[in-house]
Protein backbone atom coordinates (compact mmCIF):
# COMPACT_ATOMS: atom_id res chain seq x y z
CA UNK A 1 0.00 0.00 0.00
CA UNK A 2 1.04 3.48 -0.82
CA UNK A 3 1.37 6.51 1.34
CA UNK A 4 -0.92 9.02 0.38
CA UNK A 5 1.18 12.33 0.92
CA UNK A 6 2.41 14.51 -1.88
CA UNK A 7 4.98 13.55 -3.71
CA UNK A 8 7.21 16.86 -4.50
CA UNK A 9 10.19 16.08 -6.54
CA UNK A 10 13.15 16.68 -4.09
CA UNK A 11 14.90 19.22 -7.05
CA UNK A 12 17.51 21.71 -6.60
CA UNK A 13 15.61 24.15 -8.39
CA UNK A 14 13.31 24.20 -5.04
CA UNK A 15 16.27 25.81 -2.33
CA UNK A 16 16.68 29.14 -4.92
CA UNK A 17 13.17 29.51 -5.07
CA UNK A 18 13.06 29.38 -1.17
CA UNK A 19 15.60 31.37 -0.50
CA UNK A 20 14.33 33.55 -2.67
CA UNK A 21 10.80 34.21 -1.33
CA UNK A 22 12.06 33.72 2.29
CA UNK A 23 14.56 35.26 2.69
CA UNK A 24 15.14 37.65 -0.71
CA UNK A 25 16.79 40.28 1.33
CA UNK A 26 19.69 38.26 2.79
CA UNK A 27 23.14 39.29 1.28
CA UNK A 28 25.58 37.30 -0.64
CA UNK A 29 28.81 39.16 -0.50
CA UNK A 30 31.94 38.67 -2.89
CA UNK A 31 34.63 39.47 -3.19
CA UNK A 32 35.02 39.94 -7.18
CA UNK A 33 37.73 38.86 -9.53
CA UNK A 34 37.94 42.35 -10.66
CA UNK A 35 38.59 44.01 -7.24
CA UNK A 36 35.87 45.32 -5.00
CA UNK A 37 33.77 43.56 -2.68
CA UNK A 38 29.92 43.18 -4.51
CA UNK A 39 26.62 42.16 -2.96
CA UNK A 40 23.62 40.60 -3.88
CA UNK A 41 20.65 39.19 -2.08
CA UNK A 42 18.84 35.43 -2.89
CA UNK A 43 16.07 37.37 -4.92
CA UNK A 44 18.38 38.86 -6.90
CA UNK A 45 20.58 35.96 -7.50
CA UNK A 46 16.99 34.31 -8.34
CA UNK A 47 16.33 36.68 -10.74
CA UNK A 48 19.19 35.96 -12.62
CA UNK A 49 19.61 32.29 -12.58
CA UNK A 50 16.42 32.13 -14.39
CA UNK A 51 18.62 34.47 -17.36
CA UNK A 52 21.10 32.22 -17.04
CA UNK A 53 18.66 29.62 -17.53
CA UNK A 54 17.39 31.42 -20.72
CA UNK A 55 20.92 31.96 -21.52
CA UNK A 56 21.65 28.59 -21.49
CA UNK A 57 18.18 27.39 -23.67
CA UNK A 58 19.01 29.84 -26.05
CA UNK A 59 22.55 28.66 -26.84
CA UNK A 60 20.72 25.43 -27.61
CA UNK A 61 21.53 23.59 -23.95
CA UNK A 62 18.76 20.83 -23.36
CA UNK A 63 18.53 18.81 -20.44
CA UNK A 64 21.06 16.31 -19.82
CA UNK A 65 23.71 18.68 -21.27
CA UNK A 66 26.83 19.13 -19.37
CA UNK A 67 27.68 22.72 -18.69
CA UNK A 68 31.46 23.42 -17.28
CA UNK A 69 32.23 26.32 -14.84
CA UNK A 70 35.56 27.32 -14.38
CA UNK A 71 35.51 29.67 -11.89
CA UNK A 72 36.14 31.00 -8.14
CA UNK A 73 33.53 30.98 -5.52
CA UNK A 74 31.31 33.59 -6.33
CA UNK A 75 27.91 35.11 -6.20
CA UNK A 76 28.18 34.99 -10.27
CA UNK A 77 28.69 30.99 -10.14
CA UNK A 78 25.99 30.40 -7.87
CA UNK A 79 23.73 31.83 -10.33
CA UNK A 80 25.10 29.53 -12.71
CA UNK A 81 24.99 27.02 -10.95
CA UNK A 82 21.29 26.62 -10.21
CA UNK A 83 20.26 28.37 -13.60
CA UNK A 84 22.15 24.98 -15.11
CA UNK A 85 20.28 22.56 -13.12
CA UNK A 86 16.71 24.03 -12.73
CA UNK A 87 16.72 23.32 -16.41
CA UNK A 88 17.64 20.00 -15.95
CA UNK A 89 21.03 20.28 -17.36
CA UNK A 90 24.21 19.35 -15.86
CA UNK A 91 26.44 21.65 -14.12
CA UNK A 92 30.11 20.37 -14.09
CA UNK A 93 32.43 22.18 -11.60
CA UNK A 94 35.99 22.09 -13.30
CA UNK A 95 39.31 22.56 -11.09
CA UNK A 96 41.31 25.08 -12.52
CA UNK A 97 44.14 24.06 -9.99
CA UNK A 98 44.71 20.83 -12.10
CA UNK A 99 46.84 20.86 -14.98
CA UNK A 100 45.39 22.67 -18.20
CA UNK A 101 46.09 18.87 -20.02
CA UNK A 102 44.09 17.32 -16.98
CA UNK A 103 41.16 20.21 -17.27
CA UNK A 104 41.57 19.59 -20.97
CA UNK A 105 40.90 15.71 -20.35
CA UNK A 106 38.04 16.19 -17.90
CA UNK A 107 36.02 19.26 -19.76
CA UNK A 108 35.98 16.82 -22.64
CA UNK A 109 35.68 13.47 -21.63
CA UNK A 110 32.19 15.40 -19.38
CA UNK A 111 31.13 16.39 -22.88
CA UNK A 112 31.06 19.80 -21.71
CA UNK A 113 28.97 22.36 -24.40
CA UNK A 114 29.42 25.42 -22.49
CA UNK A 115 32.24 26.70 -19.94
CA UNK A 116 32.03 29.64 -17.79
CA UNK A 117 34.97 30.94 -16.50
CA UNK A 118 36.61 33.84 -14.91
CA UNK A 119 39.04 36.27 -16.35
CA UNK A 120 42.26 34.45 -13.92
CA UNK A 121 41.41 31.31 -15.81
CA UNK A 122 41.20 32.71 -20.09
CA UNK A 123 45.11 31.74 -20.09
CA UNK A 124 44.14 28.00 -19.56
CA UNK A 125 40.64 28.43 -21.90
CA UNK A 126 43.20 29.98 -24.70
CA UNK A 127 45.29 26.92 -24.06
CA UNK A 128 42.34 23.74 -23.59
CA UNK A 129 39.81 24.82 -26.42
CA UNK A 130 41.32 23.99 -29.17
CA UNK A 131 41.37 20.04 -27.67
CA UNK A 132 37.66 20.59 -26.52
CA UNK A 133 35.45 20.49 -30.32
CA UNK A 134 32.28 20.17 -28.38
CA UNK A 135 33.01 23.36 -27.10
CA UNK A 136 31.19 26.38 -28.84
CA UNK A 137 30.84 28.82 -26.38
CA UNK A 138 32.76 30.29 -23.09
CA UNK A 139 31.25 33.11 -21.42
CA UNK A 140 33.37 34.92 -19.30
CA UNK A 141 32.38 35.94 -15.89
CA UNK A 142 32.41 39.82 -15.78
CA UNK A 143 30.95 43.08 -17.59
CA UNK A 144 31.86 44.86 -20.89
CA UNK A 145 34.19 47.14 -19.69
CA UNK A 146 36.62 43.88 -18.37
CA UNK A 147 36.39 42.03 -21.40
CA UNK A 148 39.57 41.07 -22.80
CA UNK A 149 40.50 42.63 -25.92
CA UNK A 150 43.15 40.52 -26.87
CA UNK A 151 42.04 36.95 -26.45
CA UNK A 152 43.71 34.38 -28.65
CA UNK A 153 43.47 30.68 -28.89
CA UNK A 154 46.62 28.88 -28.52
CA UNK A 155 45.64 26.73 -31.71
CA UNK A 156 43.04 25.78 -34.86
CA UNK A 157 39.47 26.16 -33.15
CA UNK A 158 37.16 26.14 -35.72
CA UNK A 159 34.40 24.54 -33.41
CA UNK A 160 34.59 27.91 -31.47
CA UNK A 161 32.61 31.08 -31.55
CA UNK A 162 34.13 32.93 -29.44
CA UNK A 163 34.46 34.82 -26.06
CA UNK A 164 30.97 36.27 -24.27
CA UNK A 165 30.36 38.41 -21.75
CA UNK A 166 28.48 37.44 -19.04
CA UNK A 167 26.62 41.11 -17.72
CA UNK A 168 25.79 42.00 -21.28
CA UNK A 169 23.73 38.39 -21.63
CA UNK A 170 22.61 38.31 -18.35
CA UNK A 171 20.61 41.54 -18.73
CA UNK A 172 19.39 41.14 -22.20
CA UNK A 173 17.42 37.87 -20.85
CA UNK A 174 14.40 37.25 -19.42
CA UNK A 175 13.76 36.16 -16.08
CA UNK A 176 10.87 34.31 -16.87
CA UNK A 177 11.47 30.47 -17.31
CA UNK A 178 9.82 27.75 -15.92
CA UNK A 179 12.32 25.44 -13.83
CA UNK A 180 12.23 21.52 -12.64
CA UNK A 181 9.26 19.27 -13.28
CA UNK A 182 11.74 16.57 -13.88
CA UNK A 183 12.34 13.57 -12.11
CA UNK A 184 14.42 13.90 -8.81
CA UNK A 185 16.91 11.26 -9.89
CA UNK A 186 17.92 13.76 -12.89
CA UNK A 187 21.04 14.35 -13.21
CA UNK A 188 22.58 17.70 -11.48
CA UNK A 189 26.12 18.15 -10.73
CA UNK A 190 29.44 16.39 -12.18
CA UNK A 191 32.72 16.50 -9.93
CA UNK A 192 35.95 14.55 -11.36
CA UNK A 193 38.01 13.11 -8.18
CA UNK A 194 42.02 14.43 -8.73
CA UNK A 195 43.00 10.68 -10.11
CA UNK A 196 45.68 9.87 -7.97
CA UNK A 197 45.32 6.53 -9.71
CA UNK A 198 44.41 6.27 -13.24
CA UNK A 199 42.22 8.73 -14.77
CA UNK A 200 40.37 11.06 -13.29
CA UNK A 201 36.49 9.05 -12.54
CA UNK A 202 33.35 12.01 -12.61
CA UNK A 203 30.83 11.89 -9.99
CA UNK A 204 27.33 12.16 -11.25
CA UNK A 205 25.39 14.00 -8.29
CA UNK A 206 21.40 13.65 -8.96
CA UNK A 207 19.06 16.42 -7.45
CA UNK A 208 17.63 13.86 -4.89
CA UNK A 209 21.22 12.93 -3.71
CA UNK A 210 22.19 16.32 -3.17
CA UNK A 211 18.95 17.48 -1.85
CA UNK A 212 18.85 14.75 1.10
CA UNK A 213 22.30 16.01 1.30
CA UNK A 214 21.78 19.28 2.23
CA UNK A 215 19.46 18.02 4.48
CA UNK A 216 22.17 15.73 6.03
CA UNK A 217 24.42 18.78 6.17
CA UNK A 218 21.98 21.22 7.86
CA UNK A 219 21.44 18.99 11.01
CA UNK A 220 22.95 20.63 14.46
CA UNK A 221 25.64 18.02 14.90
CA UNK A 222 26.66 17.96 11.32
CA UNK A 223 27.24 21.70 9.99
CA UNK A 224 24.51 22.48 12.28
CA UNK A 225 23.58 25.80 10.31
CA UNK A 226 20.71 28.45 10.32
CA UNK A 227 19.41 32.06 9.05
CA UNK A 228 22.01 33.60 11.30
CA UNK A 229 24.48 32.28 10.44
CA UNK A 230 26.97 34.01 8.11
CA UNK A 231 28.93 31.61 6.00
CA UNK A 232 31.95 31.53 4.46
CA UNK A 233 32.69 29.00 2.18
CA UNK A 234 36.43 28.92 1.82
CA UNK A 235 36.38 25.04 -0.07
CA UNK A 236 35.69 25.91 -3.50
CA UNK A 237 32.76 24.77 -5.31
CA UNK A 238 34.42 22.70 -7.63
CA UNK A 239 35.90 20.68 -4.77
CA UNK A 240 32.51 18.55 -4.39
CA UNK A 241 30.00 21.10 -4.56
CA UNK A 242 31.71 23.34 -1.59
CA UNK A 243 30.95 20.61 0.29
CA UNK A 244 27.52 21.30 -0.01
CA UNK A 245 27.46 24.75 1.36
CA UNK A 246 26.38 26.50 -1.99
CA UNK A 247 23.13 24.51 -1.48
CA UNK A 248 22.68 24.40 2.91
CA UNK A 249 23.15 28.83 2.79
CA UNK A 250 20.58 29.66 0.42
CA UNK A 251 18.38 26.35 1.95
CA UNK A 252 18.67 28.04 5.69
CA UNK A 253 18.94 31.80 4.39
CA UNK A 254 22.21 32.03 6.08
CA UNK A 255 24.32 35.54 4.60
CA UNK A 256 27.03 34.47 2.50
CA UNK A 257 30.80 35.46 1.84
CA UNK A 258 32.28 34.15 -1.58
CA UNK A 259 36.06 34.70 -0.80
CA UNK A 260 36.63 34.56 -5.14
CA UNK A 261 40.50 34.38 -6.01
CA UNK A 262 41.72 35.20 -2.64
CA UNK A 263 42.09 32.39 -0.19
CA UNK A 264 45.57 33.83 1.51
CA UNK A 265 45.26 34.45 5.56
CA UNK A 266 45.12 38.00 5.10
CA UNK A 267 42.42 38.44 2.76
CA UNK A 268 40.20 36.25 4.54
CA UNK A 269 41.07 37.57 7.87
CA UNK A 270 39.53 40.81 6.31
CA UNK A 271 36.62 39.16 5.12
CA UNK A 272 35.80 37.16 8.49
CA UNK A 273 35.93 40.76 10.13
CA UNK A 274 34.14 43.13 8.01
CA UNK A 275 31.74 40.64 7.06
CA UNK A 276 31.09 39.42 10.94
CA UNK A 277 31.65 35.38 9.11
CA UNK A 278 30.56 33.02 12.12
CA UNK A 279 30.92 29.28 10.09
CA UNK A 280 33.37 28.92 7.53
CA UNK A 281 34.95 25.63 5.70
CA UNK A 282 38.09 24.69 4.08
CA UNK A 283 40.91 22.26 4.14
CA UNK A 284 43.52 22.23 6.87
CA UNK A 285 45.85 24.17 4.61
CA UNK A 286 44.23 27.14 4.46
CA UNK A 287 43.88 27.24 7.88
CA UNK A 288 47.34 26.91 8.89
CA UNK A 289 47.85 29.98 5.85
CA UNK A 290 45.12 31.88 8.27
CA UNK A 291 46.79 30.83 12.01
CA UNK A 292 50.38 31.99 10.80
CA UNK A 293 48.87 35.30 9.52
CA UNK A 294 47.46 36.10 13.15
CA UNK A 295 50.15 35.38 14.63
CA UNK A 296 52.47 37.35 12.74
CA UNK A 297 50.34 40.25 12.79
CA UNK A 298 48.82 39.89 16.53
CA UNK A 299 45.21 40.13 14.95
CA UNK A 300 42.10 38.52 16.54
CA UNK A 301 38.72 36.89 15.03
CA UNK A 302 35.82 38.38 16.91
CA UNK A 303 32.45 36.56 15.12
CA UNK A 304 33.68 33.48 13.90
CA UNK A 305 32.25 30.63 15.83
CA UNK A 306 32.63 27.54 13.78
CA UNK A 307 34.79 26.02 11.53
CA UNK A 308 34.41 22.69 9.43
CA UNK A 309 37.68 20.88 8.78
CA UNK A 310 38.44 18.08 6.34
CA UNK A 311 39.48 16.94 3.15
CA UNK A 312 43.12 16.01 5.14
CA UNK A 313 43.90 15.02 8.91
CA UNK A 314 43.27 18.13 11.04
CA UNK A 315 46.73 18.21 13.04
CA UNK A 316 45.70 18.76 16.75
CA UNK A 317 47.74 22.90 16.14
CA UNK A 318 44.77 23.78 14.51
CA UNK A 319 42.07 21.91 16.88
CA UNK A 320 43.73 24.00 19.63
CA UNK A 321 44.87 27.26 18.42
CA UNK A 322 41.48 27.83 17.22
CA UNK A 323 40.25 26.67 20.64
CA UNK A 324 42.96 28.04 23.13
CA UNK A 325 43.69 31.43 21.48
CA UNK A 326 40.66 32.25 19.19
CA UNK A 327 37.46 30.61 21.25
CA UNK A 328 36.68 28.87 17.75
CA UNK A 329 35.10 25.61 17.60
CA UNK A 330 36.84 23.05 15.01
CA UNK A 331 34.57 20.32 13.73
CA UNK A 332 37.06 17.73 12.18
CA UNK A 333 35.43 16.13 9.18
CA UNK A 334 35.63 13.30 6.72
CA UNK A 335 34.35 13.11 3.22
CA UNK A 336 34.76 12.44 -0.33
CA UNK A 337 34.19 13.65 -3.81
CA UNK A 338 32.03 10.23 -4.25
CA UNK A 339 30.56 10.50 -0.90
CA UNK A 340 28.88 14.25 -1.86
CA UNK A 341 30.86 14.79 0.24
CA UNK A 342 30.05 14.28 4.08
CA UNK A 343 30.78 10.73 5.39
CA UNK A 344 31.76 11.84 8.92
CA UNK A 345 32.23 14.37 11.22
CA UNK A 346 33.65 14.45 15.20
CA UNK A 347 31.17 16.28 16.95
CA UNK A 348 30.90 15.75 20.33
CA UNK A 349 28.47 13.53 21.96
CA UNK A 350 26.62 13.64 25.17
CA UNK A 351 29.19 11.77 27.65
CA UNK A 352 32.23 13.56 25.86
CA UNK A 353 30.87 16.91 26.74
CA UNK A 354 30.90 16.71 29.96
CA UNK A 355 34.89 15.56 29.16
CA UNK A 356 37.42 18.34 29.80
CA UNK A 357 38.78 20.18 26.43
CA UNK A 358 42.19 17.90 26.78
CA UNK A 359 40.50 14.99 27.40
CA UNK A 360 38.27 15.63 24.15
CA UNK A 361 41.12 16.22 21.92
CA UNK A 362 41.51 12.27 21.01
CA UNK A 363 38.14 12.27 19.72
CA UNK A 364 38.26 15.78 18.01
CA UNK A 365 40.91 14.72 16.55
CA UNK A 366 39.46 11.55 14.75
CA UNK A 367 37.12 11.84 11.55
CA UNK A 368 34.35 11.38 14.14
CA UNK A 369 30.50 9.25 13.61
CA UNK A 370 28.31 9.59 10.34
CA UNK A 371 24.86 11.18 10.24
CA UNK A 372 21.75 9.56 9.60
CA UNK A 373 21.56 8.92 6.42
CA UNK A 374 25.14 7.26 5.56
CA UNK A 375 25.99 3.75 7.03
CA UNK A 376 29.77 2.52 7.95
CA UNK A 377 31.38 -0.78 8.14
CA UNK A 378 35.24 -1.71 8.55
CA UNK A 379 36.09 -4.78 6.80
CA UNK A 380 39.68 -6.89 6.35
CA UNK A 381 40.84 -7.66 3.31
CA UNK A 382 38.40 -10.42 2.62
CA UNK A 383 35.27 -8.29 3.35
CA UNK A 384 35.00 -9.99 7.19
CA UNK A 385 34.11 -7.07 9.80
CA UNK A 386 36.28 -5.92 11.85
CA UNK A 387 35.49 -5.29 15.44
CA UNK A 388 34.73 -1.10 16.73
CA UNK A 389 37.55 -1.41 18.98
CA UNK A 390 39.66 1.68 17.84
CA UNK A 391 42.59 -0.39 17.48
CA UNK A 392 41.64 -3.19 14.62
CA UNK A 393 42.81 -1.06 10.97
CA UNK A 394 40.65 -2.26 7.65
CA UNK A 395 39.38 -0.95 5.01
CA UNK A 396 36.19 1.64 5.07
CA UNK A 397 33.09 0.86 3.34
CA UNK A 398 30.24 3.31 3.07
CA UNK A 399 26.28 3.10 1.75
CA UNK A 400 23.55 5.35 1.33
CA UNK A 401 21.72 7.73 -0.91
CA UNK A 402 24.42 10.47 -1.00
CA UNK A 403 26.90 8.08 -2.11
CA UNK A 404 28.19 7.50 -5.67
CA UNK A 405 26.69 3.54 -7.41
CA UNK A 406 29.17 3.89 -10.57
CA UNK A 407 31.14 6.86 -12.27
CA UNK A 408 30.09 8.80 -15.46
CA UNK A 409 30.60 6.64 -18.36
CA UNK A 410 31.05 3.53 -16.36
CA UNK A 411 35.22 4.20 -15.61
CA UNK A 412 36.05 2.21 -12.81
CA UNK A 413 34.43 -0.29 -13.87
CA UNK A 414 31.46 -2.17 -10.63
CA UNK A 415 32.36 0.11 -7.88
CA UNK A 416 29.73 -1.33 -4.74
CA UNK A 417 30.27 -5.11 -2.94
CA UNK A 418 27.55 -7.45 -3.00
CA UNK A 419 26.18 -5.77 -0.14
CA UNK A 420 25.89 -2.04 -2.08
CA UNK A 421 28.85 -0.73 0.18
CA UNK A 422 31.50 1.45 -1.77
CA UNK A 423 35.11 0.98 -0.61
CA UNK A 424 36.81 4.47 0.10
CA UNK A 425 39.96 3.12 -0.36
CA UNK A 426 40.90 4.64 3.18
CA UNK A 427 42.23 3.01 5.86
CA UNK A 428 40.55 3.26 9.58
CA UNK A 429 39.79 2.35 12.59
CA UNK A 430 36.28 2.77 14.74
CA UNK A 431 36.23 2.87 18.13
CA UNK A 432 33.63 1.90 20.95
CA UNK A 433 32.07 5.05 20.99
CA UNK A 434 31.65 4.76 17.16
CA UNK A 435 34.45 7.39 15.86
CA UNK A 436 36.19 6.75 13.28
CA UNK A 437 39.73 7.51 12.80
CA UNK A 438 41.48 7.84 9.35
CA UNK A 439 44.74 6.08 9.78
CA UNK A 440 45.85 6.50 6.28
CA UNK A 441 44.96 6.04 2.45
CA UNK A 442 45.41 2.53 1.46
CA UNK A 443 48.16 3.75 -1.25
CA UNK A 444 49.68 5.65 1.16
CA UNK A 445 50.06 3.60 4.32
CA UNK A 446 53.71 2.00 5.01
CA UNK A 447 54.04 -1.36 5.74
CA UNK A 448 56.95 -1.98 7.65
CA UNK A 449 57.84 -6.13 9.18
CA UNK A 450 54.50 -6.57 7.99
CA UNK A 451 53.14 -4.02 9.96
CA UNK A 452 50.90 -0.86 8.96
CA UNK A 453 52.73 2.67 10.37
CA UNK A 454 49.75 5.35 9.80
CA UNK A 455 51.63 8.35 8.22
CA UNK A 456 48.73 10.41 8.90
CA UNK A 457 49.18 10.40 12.64
CA UNK A 458 53.03 11.06 12.40
CA UNK A 459 52.58 14.08 10.46
CA UNK A 460 49.92 15.47 12.69
CA UNK A 461 52.12 15.02 15.59
CA UNK A 462 55.23 16.12 13.46
CA UNK A 463 53.46 19.80 12.21
CA UNK A 464 52.57 20.49 15.84
CA UNK A 465 56.50 21.63 16.29
CA UNK A 466 56.66 25.16 16.95
CA UNK A 467 59.40 25.84 13.59
CA UNK A 468 57.47 23.43 11.59
CA UNK A 469 55.21 24.97 8.62
CA UNK A 470 54.21 21.67 7.07
CA UNK A 471 55.17 18.06 7.28
CA UNK A 472 54.86 14.55 5.13
CA UNK A 473 55.38 11.33 5.96
CA UNK A 474 56.49 8.90 2.80
CA UNK A 475 58.06 5.16 2.99
CA UNK A 476 61.00 4.40 1.52
CA UNK A 477 62.25 0.95 0.69
CA UNK A 478 64.32 -0.74 3.23
CA UNK A 479 65.73 -4.46 2.87
CA UNK A 480 65.23 -5.87 6.14
CA UNK A 481 61.55 -4.82 6.88
CA UNK A 482 60.40 -4.07 2.95
CA UNK A 483 59.52 0.15 4.24
CA UNK A 484 60.30 2.21 6.37
CA UNK A 485 58.96 6.16 6.84
CA UNK A 486 61.10 9.19 6.43
CA UNK A 487 59.77 12.58 7.40
CA UNK A 488 59.45 15.55 5.18
CA UNK A 489 59.56 19.00 7.18
CA UNK A 490 59.31 22.61 5.59
CA UNK A 491 60.02 24.90 8.15
CA UNK A 492 58.67 27.96 8.87
CA UNK A 493 60.26 31.20 6.87
CA UNK A 494 63.74 31.45 8.42
CA UNK A 495 63.72 28.46 10.94
CA UNK A 496 66.64 26.23 11.41
CA UNK A 497 66.33 22.81 12.86
CA UNK A 498 68.38 19.52 12.93
CA UNK A 499 66.95 16.21 12.65
CA UNK A 500 67.36 15.75 16.00
CA UNK A 501 64.65 18.16 17.36
CA UNK A 502 62.25 16.34 15.26
CA UNK A 503 62.85 13.06 16.62
CA UNK A 504 63.36 14.34 20.34
CA UNK A 505 59.72 15.65 19.74
CA UNK A 506 58.31 12.76 18.05
CA UNK A 507 59.82 10.29 21.04
CA UNK A 508 56.99 9.24 23.33
CA UNK A 509 53.98 10.20 20.81
CA UNK A 510 54.38 7.89 18.77
CA UNK A 511 55.52 3.97 18.84
CA UNK A 512 59.02 3.34 18.92
CA UNK A 513 58.92 1.16 15.64
CA UNK A 514 56.75 4.08 13.90
CA UNK A 515 59.75 6.44 14.29
CA UNK A 516 60.62 7.90 11.24
CA UNK A 517 64.57 6.02 10.00
CA UNK A 518 65.43 10.44 8.71
CA UNK A 519 64.21 13.70 8.81
CA UNK A 520 64.41 15.67 5.50
CA UNK A 521 64.63 19.52 5.57
CA UNK A 522 62.36 20.29 2.24
CA UNK A 523 61.88 24.15 0.17
CA UNK A 524 58.17 22.67 -0.97
CA UNK A 525 55.87 20.33 0.31
CA UNK A 526 53.99 19.84 -2.63
CA UNK A 527 49.98 20.55 -2.52
CA UNK A 528 47.14 19.06 -4.90
CA UNK A 529 44.58 20.80 -6.54
CA UNK A 530 42.29 20.77 -3.39
CA UNK A 531 45.05 22.14 -0.92
CA UNK A 532 46.16 18.66 0.30
CA UNK A 533 49.44 17.17 0.46
CA UNK A 534 50.25 15.33 -2.87
CA UNK A 535 52.19 12.17 -1.68
CA UNK A 536 52.75 11.36 -5.06
CA UNK A 537 54.52 14.01 -6.38
CA UNK A 538 56.68 13.53 -3.55
CA UNK A 539 57.42 9.65 -3.38
CA UNK A 540 58.22 10.90 -7.33
CA UNK A 541 60.78 13.47 -6.35
CA UNK A 542 62.45 11.17 -3.45
CA UNK A 543 62.86 8.20 -5.59
CA UNK A 544 66.06 7.95 -5.76
CA UNK A 545 66.42 8.84 -2.02
CA UNK A 546 68.23 6.23 -0.03
CA UNK A 547 68.32 6.02 3.62
CA UNK A 548 71.50 7.21 5.71
P1 LIG B 1 40.79 14.01 -4.06
O1 LIG B 1 41.55 14.58 -2.89
O2 LIG B 1 41.40 12.76 -4.60
O3 LIG B 1 40.32 15.01 -5.04
P2 LIG B 1 38.52 13.91 -2.42
O4 LIG B 1 38.56 15.35 -2.25
O5 LIG B 1 37.25 13.24 -2.71
O6 LIG B 1 39.44 13.45 -3.54
O7 LIG B 1 39.29 13.27 -1.22
C1 LIG B 1 38.82 12.22 -0.47
C2 LIG B 1 39.89 11.66 0.39
O8 LIG B 1 40.50 12.66 1.21
C3 LIG B 1 39.41 10.64 1.37
O9 LIG B 1 39.26 9.39 0.76
C4 LIG B 1 40.49 10.65 2.43
O10 LIG B 1 41.59 9.87 2.05
C5 LIG B 1 40.92 12.10 2.43
N1 LIG B 1 40.27 12.81 3.53
C6 LIG B 1 39.18 13.58 3.50
N2 LIG B 1 38.91 14.09 4.71
C7 LIG B 1 39.86 13.63 5.55
C8 LIG B 1 40.13 13.79 6.94
N3 LIG B 1 39.41 14.57 7.73
N4 LIG B 1 41.19 13.13 7.46
C9 LIG B 1 41.97 12.35 6.68
N5 LIG B 1 41.77 12.17 5.37
C10 LIG B 1 40.73 12.80 4.80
Amino acid sequence: MQGLMQHGALTLDKIIDHAAQWHGGREVVTRSVEGPVVRTTYAEIHNRAKRVSNLLLNLGIKPGDRVGTLAWNTARHIETWYGIMGIGAVCHTLNPRLFPEQIAWIADHGGDRVIFTDLTFLPIIAGIIPRLPNVEHVVVFTDRDHMPADFKLAGEAPHFKGLLCYEDLVAEQSADCVWGGFDEGTAAGLCYTSGTTGDPKGVMYSHRSNFLHTFITMQPDVMGLSQRDVILPVVPMFHANAWGVAFSAPATGAKIVMPGAKMDGASIHELLETEGVTFSAAVPTVWQMLLQHLESTGSKITTLKKVVIGGAACPESIIRAFHDKYGVEVVHAWGMTETSPVGTLSTMTDQLEKLSYDEQIPYRLKQGRPPMGVELKLTDDDGKPLPHDGKAFGHLKIRGPIIAAEYFRGAGGKILDADGFFDTGDVATIDEMGFMQITDRAKDVVKSGGEWISTIEIENIAVGHPKAALAAVIGVAHPKWDERPILLVKLKEGETATKEEFIDFLQGKIAKWWMPDDVVFVDEIPLGATGKIDKKLIRQRMKDYVLP
